[in-house]
């Protein structure tokens, strides 16, 4: 039987709406239209605007503790529909399924602890004079407007829907046109729970449409974005405009420092993992591995093994680590970019070239030697390509791994305190890791500094991001 894919809907003020839409959702890994996304109106967005207000009222006046109640049975049920999630993103976006199906449990968990941890938005009393009484009050902000792109259909969507709901407010999610399936199938969850009618709306379309209509809306009170840099402060222009408050989780490029206290062998198994994840695209994805002289050609050697072995195909088949990449363009910007580095310079250690013409695959690539020239130094590449430079003391490594605009994820592998100290110290990034490739966590900050944007998602941070401190002064005598 093949695999189910589902119609996709828009879901306006708790009812589902099917639109007619010219654009196919084609499937990654054969090249097949698995669909056609809907494609919002002026009058469906409209609606979802006065539902989106409505649900507000209602949501943001519920009892936390029925808030949470609503949100973890949500989670129940994508838990129990992890199959059927699972297979419809592999199948939009490409990723091997066994990668889904912990995103769909990583979104669950993200949802999970925004709503426990919304029950905890607790104002405060400040000290004053006597017949003087300062209370500050954490308010929802109100209707979001949030946008979610192609490369985590489920967890990128989880992250906006459980901050705002959290948090009191309602959503109206634009999630990405070339990979739908995640959101529409998380909101019927959110739908089967009791989630009340405009709390979440779910619209599709052109993208630019949408959001020049949302963002300058008086109803939306916060834009979240996740995507690329230039749509990001494109976005951030138009809500500065109209006086919005963002949160932007942008582009990466980020950086890895292997130091020479550690074993190469073992950093060089972890960055072949970590790098694989999603096959690079990804914004955390470790992308610019600045390796210390000493152990530099025993690293590049295990990361090219490590990389040639990595089987490569449908990510419905358990066998392969790396499915198909999501859409041409990443193709394109794969060839492009590892010929630029060859052509400056760069060696090959392994990949390079697409697999076949029919699906989107590509080989992990590990390039050694680049230099700083080349294009992929600068550019993030968002497939799966490792560029390997030799360094020779920690300082320089901190001086390259600054040196671009991007600020988000960086990188370290070292053992040594005083090295921990300094990268703690002096990394440009919001989330460093060090001996291990996980960025973010559901109960930590995540998001950048410098172009990679700023705002969190995840944590306490970022659900204060969904609120807003009232104070109230009460002369009381
Ligand atoms: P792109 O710049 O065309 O689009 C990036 C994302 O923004 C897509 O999801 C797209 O649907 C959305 N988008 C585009 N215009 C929009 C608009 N006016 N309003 C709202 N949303 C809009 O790039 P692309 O080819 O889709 O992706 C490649 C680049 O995007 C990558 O190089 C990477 O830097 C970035 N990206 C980052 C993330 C992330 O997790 N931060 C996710 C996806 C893409």
């Amino acid at each position: 039987m093949a695999p189910s894919y589902p119609e996709i809907q828009l879901l306006i003020d708790g009812q589902w709406r099917s639109r007619a839409g010219e654009m196919p959702i084609v499937n990654p890994s054969d090249e097949s239209v698995l669909g056609h996304v809907p494609q919002a109106t002026q009058s469906d967005l409209d609606d979802a605007l006065a539902a989106a207000e409505r649900g507000l009222r209602v949501w943001r006046a519920t009892a936390p503790a029925k808030r949470q109640e609503i949100l973890t049975r949500a989670t129940a049920i994508a838990r129990e529909r992890i199959e059927e999630i699972a297979v419809a993103m592999t199948l939009e976006q490409g990723k091997p399924i066994a990668q889904s199906r912990l995103e769909v449990l990583r979104a669950c968990e993200i949802i999970d602890w925004d709503a426990t941890e919304g029950r905890r938005a607790y104002g405060r009393v400040i000290p004053s004079e006597a017949g003087m009484r300062f209370t500050v009050i954490r308010e929802p902000i109100g209707v979001v407007a949030g946008f979610s792109p192609w490369n985590f259909p489920v967890s990128s969507p989880a992250r906006k829907i459980g901050g705002a709901l959290a948090s009191g407010c309602s959503i109206i999610l634009k999630a990405s046109e070339e990979t739908p399936a995640g959101a529409l199938l998380l909101a019927r969850c959110f739908q089967d729970a009791g989630l009340p009618p405009g709390v979440l709306n779910l619209v599709y379309g052109r993208p630019s449409e949408i959001s020049d209509y949302l963002i300058p809306n008086p109803i939306v009170r916060l834009v979240t974005f996740t995507g690329s840099v230039p749509v990001g402060k494109r976005l951030s222009e138009l809500a500065g405009r109209h006086m919005k408050p963002v949160i932007m989780e942008l582009g990466g490029h980020a950086p890895v420092i292997v130091c020479d206290d550690v074993d190469p062998i073992a950093a060089a198994k972890a960055s072949v993992i970590g790098k694989s994840r999603n096959s690079g695209q990804v914004c955390v994805s470790p992308t610019r591995f600045f390796v210390h002289e000493r152990i530099y050609d025993q690293f590049v050697d295990e990361f090219g093994r490590g990389a040639a072995a990595l089987s490569v195909g449908n990510g419905l088949d358990p066998a392969n680590a790396l499915g198909a990449l999501a859409n041409f363009r990443r193709i394109e910007a794969m060839d492009a970019l590892i010929a630029d580095a060859v052509d400056k310079g760069a060696r090959l250690v392994a990949g390079g070239a697409r697999i076949g013409n029919q699906g989107y695959f590509y080989p992990m690539t590990v390039l050694a030697d680049v230099p700083d020239s080349a294009r992929a130094m600068q550019e993030e590449p968002f497939g799966p390509l490792a560029l390997v430079s030799r360094v020779s003391t920690l300082d320089e490594a901190i001086t390259k791994a600054n040196s671009l605009p991007y600020g988000l994820a960086a990188y370290a592998f070292t053992n040594i305190a005083s090295n921990i100290e300094a990268l703690s110290t002096r990394i440009e990034c919001g989330n460093l890791a060090v001996n291990h490739f996980t960025a973010s966590f559901a109960e930590t900050p995540f998001g950048g500094v410098k172009d990679s944007g700023y705002g969190r998602e995840g944590g306490t941070e970022g659900l204060d991001c969904y609120t807003v401190a009232k104070l109230v002064s009460v002369k009381t005598a």
